[in-house]
């Protein structure tokens, strides 16, 4: 893509009232915009990154036979009066014309509890994994911290549907796994621990999974030998100790949870009555997990991690273009080589994003290529043609290097 024809510039400062790291480049940058406190735009570099994390997701929940749906945003009232949590804090309401009730999706076991239970009636018809990735509303207080905590935001909600408790534990263990994977694949796999929460009612422990920022809004304890995390929450709980090895030594950090999960057992099969049959032909209740990621939070907490004082510093796996090839400087010469790499990156399936803006002074592109952040910048100049060659420079070095043309095409 050319950037000259991207319709979104950077900016110079971030709105004032934004103080967290993610907020700040991703607006600057020109990812997303801001319409109100914790409702934003995704624009069309930001759109690229939230793909590309949407992407790893879908590919990891798939490889555990989960099944993609995409259910409504919008919800009548009744279903939510089933589980007596119509009056939850958190969920927006409105009424339509005719005075019926309906609230804006802020969670979805009230929808697809009784969606999967018009399928299910055997043994024979389970497990079922079901997800979506979708708008959640919710009226949250105090939002602040730009990406991490939304009142619109995106997220990845897998429901699983058992016969007992043996097949939901299994499968539990396997989204932990993948969880493992998405976040090592989205670039924060160091960043992240497992850590233990209070599990509600119904077990003893959920999972979160917590990366590590300054921004985040939980404090872990975390256990340096064992990389395992507890929430401060139930800490008093375990005596101050790591519930594997028993140490006090334990640091505590901030943290932001980018996801979580969560056996629901029987909570939801018991309110919406719902039962299959047994191979002995008994009637037994359904047993449920629920597993939940937070995109636009996952896309924050990856910029948290990934930045400095001069901008972002995508991760290969979602960056919005592999390489920024910046046609530096106004002369026929420069122009017409940066041309013809364009073509020939895009030609060997590089995602390039290039800088052939004319009115941008040299310094205004490698500023913006910069807080932009691609992995990888490629610099066409005078200076670099007087030797043949363009200079390579990763965004997370201090130094480029000059690589000759035709080495390019290899490197490709
Ligand atoms: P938190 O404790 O941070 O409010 P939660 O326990 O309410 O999170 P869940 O309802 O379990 O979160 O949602 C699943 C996932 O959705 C979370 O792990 C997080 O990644 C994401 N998420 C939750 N609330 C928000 C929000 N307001 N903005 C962005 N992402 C969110
Ligand atoms: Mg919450």
């Amino acid at each position: 893509m050319k950037q000259s024809q991207l319709f979104t510039k950077t900016l110079k400062e971030a709105p004032r009232d934004e103080k967290s790291p993610n907020a700040k480049l991703l607006i600057r940058a020109g990812f997303i915009d801001k319409l109100t406190a914790g409702v934003y735009s995704y624009l069309p570099l930001g759109l690229r990154v939230l793909k590309k994390i949407e992407n790893i997701i879908r590919e990891e929940i798939n490889r555990i036979s989960g099944q993609e749906v995409l259910l409504p945003a919008l919800h009548p009232k009744k279903n939510w009066k089933i589980t007596d949590r119509w009056q939850y804090k958190e969920m927006f309401k409105l009424k339509s014309r005719e005075g019926k009730d309906f609230s804006l999706g802020w969670t979805h076991e009230e929808i697809v509890t009784p969606l999967v239970q018009n399928f299910v009636k055997s043994y024979k018809d389970l497990p079922v994994f079901v997800y979506q990735i979708q708008d959640k509303f919710r009226d949250e207080l105090r939002v602040k911290s730009g990406l991490l905590r939304g009142v619109e935001f995106l997220m990845k909600d897998l429901y699983s549907f058992h016969r007992d408790e043996k097949d939901l534990n299994e499968y539990y263990e396997k989204v932990k796994k993948a969880y493992f994977q998405i976040f090592k694949r989205c670039g924060i796999g160091k960043q992240t621990f497992l850590t233990l929460a209070s599990g509600g009612t119904f077990s003893k422990y959920s999972h979160e999974f917590q990366t590590l920022t300054p921004y985040g809004e939980d404090r872990i304890y975390l256990c340096p030998k064992c990389k395992l995390a507890t929430n401060k929450e139930i800490m008093k709980e375990q005596n101050y100790r790591c519930q594997k090895c028993k140490s006090q030594k334990l640091e505590i950090k901030k943290a932001i949870e980018v996801g979580n999960i969560f056996k629901l057992k029987s909570k939801f099969s018991e309110a919406f009555n719902f039962k299959f049959k047994e191979r002995d032909g008994k009637e037994r209740l359904i047993l449920m997990g629920c597993y939940g990621i937070g995109l636009g939070r996952l896309m924050g907490a990856i910029v948290e991690v990934h930045h400095d004082k001069n901008g972002i510093i995508w991760p290969d796996s979602v960056s919005p273009f592999q390489i920024h090839l910046l046609s530096l400087e106004r002369s026929s010469r420069v122009e017409k080589i940066s041309r013809k790499l364009y073509k020939d990156l895009q030609k060997g399936g590089v995602e390039v994003f290039y800088d052939d803006r004319e009115d941008k002074s040299p310094a205004e592109k490698l500023i913006d290529a910069d807080l932009i952040g691609l992995p990888m910048r490629m610099v066409v100049s005078e200076r670099t043609l007087a030797r043949g060659c363009v200079e390579i420079k990763k965004r997370n070095q201090k130094r480029g290097k000059l690589i000759s043309i035709s080495k390019v095409k290899k490197l490709i």
